[in-house]
């Protein structure tokens, strides 16, 4: 996949399942709304955006984790 991300693309609606990229561009830069407490994000909102093609996506957190198997 290239670096450069396509500037025709129209962004798809890929909230629900949360992802470390996006599906139409493979951007892994996202916009989203965080909280910081003495320097260092304490909280972020999972609701997000594609920082290149504007999609909206679910950013991942910690309880998204698969839980590995014994
Ligand atoms: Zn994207």
């Amino acid at each position: 996949m290239s670096n450069t991300p396509p500037t025709d693309v129209i962004g798809i609606d890929q909230r629900g399942i949360p992802t470390h990229a996006c599906l139409v561009c493979g951007s892994t830069v996202f916009t989203v709304y965080a909280s910081f407490e003495d320097y260092e994000i304490v909280a972020w909102w999972m609701d997000a955006e594609c920082a290149q093609c504007g999609s909206p996506l679910t950013a991942p957190c910690p309880a998204d984790r698969p839980v590995e198997e014994f």
